[in-house]
């Protein structure tokens, strides 16, 4: 068996911690208990993450629903053999993928009542689930909060569908006792959409509002479900505070390798990088690792890798797929040594934190920057068990 480092075939891969999503999501299930759902926000790659495994383990760990970005991770996840209930947020116009979405039993996100009437042309026998969306307060997707209850009576008439949720999406909540008016205005905006309907005699069994944010800092807006994304994989927005759930980050590095060392003779690196000068000649090491990996030109402006437990530093990052490291000070350094981008090695690590600040990235911002076809090597016990090239998985 191969192990893992030698199936790589460019040298730049992603180690996921799997056990580090299963914490989050059973931290989770703890707080909320078994009476609320938990519908992980899996949408742009979970996070980053690599949607496959990442998915297996949510199911395997109690996840009720799973919030899906495209009819793509949709399908992707029914073919790997996902049998949770898969929302798919709105990314489509619907009426061209109605069949799509009965085939594959993706539930559709509806905005207005044309797209649950072409659900309904191509759904009359067997009722087919919706969720409807409803704009409370962010300014975005959704059926206005005040004309709500008119629309969606009408959508309860069609044939051939089932309303199977309603939800909304927050903008900005904090812990208890900071300023949350914002996001008590909007759940008395979805509030009143909940009661319009339940005095209908529409029932609907899933309300959802509350995103990472909500459902840790104000229980009582968890609805009848939560749609965590951030701490499913290990962050957070709110503040740190000792009664915050334990997180723990699911990225576990990102790494690549020397691809060669030489002594430059002269030339150029470029004026905007600070780091190193390529006047004189000088000893480089050539990384697999560029901007189409998602590497920031900043990198090059006082980052770091490590390299032989030791930080060194980027003297270039301005190339799609490499890097240049300042090897002035590194004699040892060869060819096929590994390099940690985030991470740790021997004594030393270079935290996401620290490297999302030094590019400027917000944490989502960073994880959804990595290529997604990366390939992810996820870990369980310390151990890697499979890797993922976009959606070809293989156990290790
Ligand atoms: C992404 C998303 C979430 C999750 O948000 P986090 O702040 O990452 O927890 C929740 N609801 C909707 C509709 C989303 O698109």
């Amino acid at each position: 068996m191969k192990s893992y480092g030698e199936m790589l075939t460019r040298s730049n891969w992603v180690e996921i911690n799997l056990d580090a999503i299963r914490n989050n999501i059973t931290l989770l299930r703890e707080m909320v208990g078994t009476d609320i759902q938990i519908m992980p926000a899996v949408k742009s790659n979970a996070y980053g993450h690599g949607l496959l495994e990442s998915c297996r383990v949510l199911e395997e760990s109690g996840a009720d629903i799973l919030g899906v970005g495209s009819v793509e991770e949709g399908i992707a996840l029914r073919e790997y053999g996902n049998k949770l209930p898969l929302l798919i947020f709105a990314s489509n116009t619907i009426h061209e993928a109605a069949e799509v979405y009965i085939k594959y039993n993706l539930i559709p996100t509806i905005l207005y009542y044309d797209q649950a009437e072409s659900i309904s042309n191509v759904s009359l026998t067997n009722p087919h689930p919706i969720f409807i969306k409803i704009e409370t307060g962010r300014g975005r997707l959704g059926i206005n909060a005040e004309e709500a209850v008119e629309q969606i009576t009408n959508i309860s008439k069609l044939p051939g569908i089932k309303i199977a949720g309603i939800y909304t999406h927050l903008c900005d909540t904090k812990w208890r006792d900071m300023d949350n008016d914002y996001t008590f205005w909007q759940n008395e905006r979805f509030n009143m959409v909940r009661k319009g309907l339940e005095s209908n005699d529409i029932e609907v069994p899933f309300y959802q509002i509350a995103n990472t944010a909500a459902s840790i800092a104000l229980s009582e807006i968890r609805h009848t479900g939560i749609c965590p994304g951030r701490a499913i994989w290990g962050f957070s927005p709110l503040e740190a505070r000792p009664e915050h759930p334990d997180l723990k980050q699911a990225l576990r590095a990102w790494k690549t390798r020397i691809i060669m060392v030489k002594e430059v003779v002269g030339g150029k690196f470029g004026p905007k990088f600070k780091n190193i000068k390529l006047e004189q000649p000088m000893r480089i090491g050539i990384i697999a690792a560029g901007l189409n990996d998602g590497i920031d030109h900043k990198q090059a402006n006082g980052g770091f890798v490590l390299v032989r437990g030791k930080k060194v530093p980027i003297g270039s990052s301005e190339s799609l797929e490499h890097s240049i490291l300042d090897l002035t000070n590194f004699p040892n350094v060869e060819v096929g040594d590994e390099v940690v981008i985030m991470g740790r090695q021997g004594n030393e690590y270079i935290s996401l934190n620290e490297v999302s600040a030094l590019w400027d990235r917000n944490l989502s911002e960073f994880l959804t920057g990595i290529n997604p076809t990366i390939p992810r090597i996820y870990f369980q016990d310390e151990k890697p068990v499979s890797i993922a090239y976009g959606n070809k998985v293989t156990k290790l």
